[in-house]
């Protein structure tokens, strides 16, 4: 970690990371009296670079401890997109565990087919995995499904494209993770993800889903376990430690993110937020307390192979399969299911 740079957070609406003030009027770090990057307004405390990134990668490490006690042997797959939540959760999770000897890491990504979005980012998370000497796994829609989004755009009827591509890259994720033998699934949920997932199932009267929201606690059969290291770390957080460690970072929107219903809960979290800082940390706690009771009242189906595609499912074919008939039998019926955050094809919600 070097000296400090002046960091410039390009259209910065999330109120706990406000811009860096101009050299000159930087206040100073609470910790260390250097010169501050930003200001984290939950705390009220002001970070130089030094402190920023330390703060940031112990809250992702005492995470992925609360989430998971890890086997001596390992591997661990990392859902990479290419975007900054994504990138952020591969390198922090690189450096924590490179000293853990038996621990593997590969990385995975899903080609949805969408292009001027898809291949630039493929790209980027490539770049970041030859870094630091991750394998970089690539599953496509095509070769899954003989579809692309591209190509099925005329087909979604009703629904939102975010619908079908979240169902899907869950379906990918999980399939491919498992084929590679690995013990955990990491994506990049952040934290404002996380607030806004919450809050879209109540709003949305859909409590089984609100149950099973991740992290997982426990392995099913046919399903990896998915964990969140990045749960703690708010949108903004994330995209000033990618800058201020210089990873190559995918920025680009996602041509289908705009009709996703969550960016309305996006605006609607970061204006809580604003209002009263600490929101998205109260709406998370208070989730986590009211979990055990949701799951004892919603327990997980009992599993068993799609009768299509022989994946995990809770009876006859699995959502994907579902999905993947609707859109090639061109009936486009309005299914339930999250939108995603703009311009990111990273989210994996539950
Ligand atoms: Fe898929 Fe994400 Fe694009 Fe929605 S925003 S269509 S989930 S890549
Ligand atoms: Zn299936």
């Amino acid at each position: 970690m070097g000296k400090t740079r002046k960091i410039k957070i390009a259209g910065s609406d999330d109120p706990a990371v406000p811009p860096a003030p101009a050299a000159g009027s930087r206040s100073a770090c609470s910790l260390c009296g250097r010169p501050a990057v930003t200001f984290i307004r939950y705390s009220g405390a002001h970070l130089c670079e030094d402190h920023f990134l330390g703060f940031v990668r112990r809250k992702v490490t005492r995470e992925v401890r609360r989430q998971v006690r890890l086997p001596d042997q390992s591997t661990i797959a990392v859902a990479v997109s290419g975007g900054k939540d994504s990138v952020v959760a591969l390198r922090i999770l690189h450096d924590i565990l490179s000293a853990r000897r038996g621990t593997r890491l590969v990385a995975l990504t899903v080609d949805e087919g969408i292009s001027g979005y898809r291949p630039s980012s493929l790209r980027v998370a490539a770049r970041n995995c030859k870094a630091i000497g991750v394998e970089h796994h690539i599953i496509s829609f095509c070769e899954m499904f003989g579809l692309t989004m591209d190509r099925s755009r005329k087909r979604w009827g009703d629904s939102t494209p975010c619908t079908y591509c979240g169902v899907l890259r869950r379906h990918c994720l999980n399939k491919l993770a498992r084929k590679l033998g690995a013990d955990l699934l990491a994506t990049g949920l952040n934290l404002d993800d996380t607030a806004q997932s919450i809050l879209m199932n109540i709003c949305r009267g859909d409590v089984e889903r609100l149950a099973r929201l991740g992290p997982h606690e426990k392995a099913r059969e046919g399903l990896v376990r998915r964990i969140q290291p990045l749960r703690l770390v708010s949108d903004k957080e994330s995209f000033l430690y990618a800058t201020l460690k210089g990873y190559p970072v995918h920025h680009s929107v996602c041509p289908y993110a705009g009709a996703a219903m969550r960016n309305r809960f996006r605006d609607m979290v970061l204006e809580l937020e604003r209002a009263s800082p600490g929101t998205r940390f109260c709406i998370l706690n208070s989730y986590d307390a009211l979990r055990p009771g949701l799951q004892a009242r919603y327990p997980p189906a009992d599993l068993a192979g799609c009768s299509g595609c022989g994946e995990p499912s809770a009876g006859g074919l699995c959502e994907a399969c579902k999905l993947v008939k609707r859109l090639k039998d061109g009936t486009g019926d309005r299914v339930q299911g999250t939108g995603r955050k703009r311009g990111t094809g990273d989210r994996v919600q539950d």
